[in-house]
């Protein structure tokens, strides 16, 4: 393979591109360490985040000619998100974001649900563990609790995502066989251990920012305490066995700020942290405002991970969780928000890694969700659209769809959509109306929700979907990331590029 010659961003002088963690060195300036060098990975990644998220988020928010953070990193590629079957090697098309994160946290294609385990229920090796035993610093924040899949297949091992804790239960951490009883549990005592049991056991993230206080207990504070974290808040009474609502504190963006340590876990809501347009509607007495951003979360775990004494580098990932529960809900507008504050964490990912020069920054998502996607202003998508998309071709009728739509309006075709997985008011057809949405682009007098707003968004469900999802780099090496590639393929290429 061939490498060419070019100059690296910002770079005084053209370096020789070469593949990531030679140890060639350009031999200017008094910096000893290889131009070409990796010593960090920041990974970022908007759960749900598909194409179509990424050019609504541009249109909202800095115009059509606009470019988001993440669109300014120089190397740009697709990533392939199927899942397989259980027990096999067949492909699932649609995945979970515990499939996704495991095929780049540990390089295995897996079913949907697993954590840290292969297609078999067999535990394997995630990069931030070896990492972690290679002498890296290692973090994981997300906007999800702590606890939920994406960041719990960088640090966990669970033969079910829902194993989260606090406490063990059949129902959420044993698979059931065809017959609906629980499987037995296998040797492997971790794969049924909680998550936060985990979590607050195995040492293998350094610094941890995220919601989900509720899944922890009095015990795993001590825990952790022992190993030498700094707990912001608290997981309860240690006086009392178990957690609860009222012994709990929640840890506070003010705590973040005031944090020194460089061991240290920080879960800011019981469960998932609020989302950023329904946080801005809350009176500033209202709790939740005490929640800090994705990006103020991103920028102490970057400054926290980069002092570290004694670490080669460090490793994290950073998740922007609400992209896709929000898309779930079909919510444009705050997932249009959400799609926002991630971008903001892209942004202090890459005010850091600008100036550091040994960062490779990686910005992608899991899998799409709900089929987002922009329409045509005055038209509709769904079959149940006021004015339903023909389908017949009038000058080759051997092109006519089967059966052809009867062309009424507000009536839900049952041969092309089911209508159901839209919500609980999935049976009303007009629930599939587009919200719209200004852009910088239109008059100032044009408001969200206009039919002159130029922005017009629908759903094809409320569910992930089987489409590519972006991949975007920046960094020493992050070439090999401008690829058509597998999930699994991130493992490999961070694996060579941090661990050579
Ligand atoms: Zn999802």
């Amino acid at each position: 393979m061939q490498h060419k010659k070019r100059a690296w961003l910002g770079a005084v002088a053209a370096i020789t591109a070469a593949f990531v963690g030679s140890t060639l060195v350009a031999g200017c300036g008094s910096d000893k360490k290889a131009d070409n060098e990796v010593h960090n990975i920041i990974y970022l990644l908007g759960d749900g985040m598909g194409r179509s998220h990424i050019t609504a988020a541009r249109e909202r928010f800095v115009g059509a000619n606009g470019r988001l953070n993440m669109e300014q990193l120089p190397y740009v590629g697709a990533v392939a998100t199927y899942a397989v079957e259980p027990n096999s090697d067949k492909p699932a098309l649609v995945t979970d974001s515990a499939s996704a994160a495991t095929a780049w946290a540990s390089g295995v294609k897996t079913y949907n649900a697993a954590i840290g385990v292969d297609a078999y229920g067999k535990s394997v090796p995630t990069l931030m563990e070896q990492a972690k035993a290679a002498g890296f610093a290692t973090g994981n924040v997300s906007t999800a609790e702590i606890t939920d899949a994406t960041p719990a297949g960088m640090f966990s091992h669970a033969l079910l995502r829902g194993c989260q804790g606090p406490t063990f239960t059949e129902a959420t951490c044993l698979p059931k066989k065809s017959d609906g009883s629980f499987e037995a549990a296998p040797a492997d005592k971790t794969l049924v251990t909680p998550i936060a049991e985990q979590i607050a056991r195995n040492g293998t993230a350094d610094v941890i920012f995220g919601g989900g206080l509720a899944r922890f207990e009095p015990d795993d504070q001590k825990s952790l305490t022992d190993k030498g974290y700094q707990v912001l808040g608290s997981m309860g009474d240690p006086a009392l066995k178990a957690q609860t609502a009222d012994s709990q504190k929640v840890a506070t963006a003010a705590d973040l700020t005031a944090t020194k340590s460089d061991k240290v876990i920080g879960l800011f809501n019981r469960s998932n942290l609020t989302v950023t347009a329904a946080r801005n509607l809350l009176p500033d007495s209202a709790p939740q405002k005490q929640e800090p951003t994705l990006a103020a979360m991103a920028t102490k775990a970057i400054d926290l991970l980069s002092n570290r004494k004694d670490s080669k580098g460090f490793l994290l990932q950073i998740e922007g969780a609400q992209i896709d529960k929000r898309s779930h809900a079909n919510d444009a507008a705050q997932t249009l928000d959400e799609m926002k504050a991630f971008d903001d964490a892209v942004a202090a990912a890459m005010d850091f890694a600008k100036k550091d020069k040994h960062t490779l920054v990686i910005v992608t998502a899991d899998h799409e969700c709900a089929g987002f996607n922009i329409i045509e202003k005055n038209t509709f998508t769904n079959a149940e659209a006021v004015a339903p998309p023909t389908n017949v071709d009038a000058g080759n009728t051997a092109n006519n769809s089967l059966p052809s739509r009867d062309g009424k309006e507000n009536v839900k075709d049952p041969a092309r959509s089911s209508g159901l997985i839209n919500g609980a008011g999935a049976n009303d057809p007009k629930n599939f109306g587009p919200a719209t949405f200004r852009t910088p682009n239109d008059k100032p007098e044009v408001k969200d929700g206009s039919p002159e707003a130029s922005l017009w968004l629908t759903y094809l469900s409320g569910n992930h979907t089987g489409a590519d999802v972006m991949i975007y780099a920046y960094g020493p090496g992050g070439d090999v990331f401008a690829a058509s590639q597998d999930n699994t393929a991130l493992y490999t290429k961070m694996h060579k590029a941090l661990l050579p």
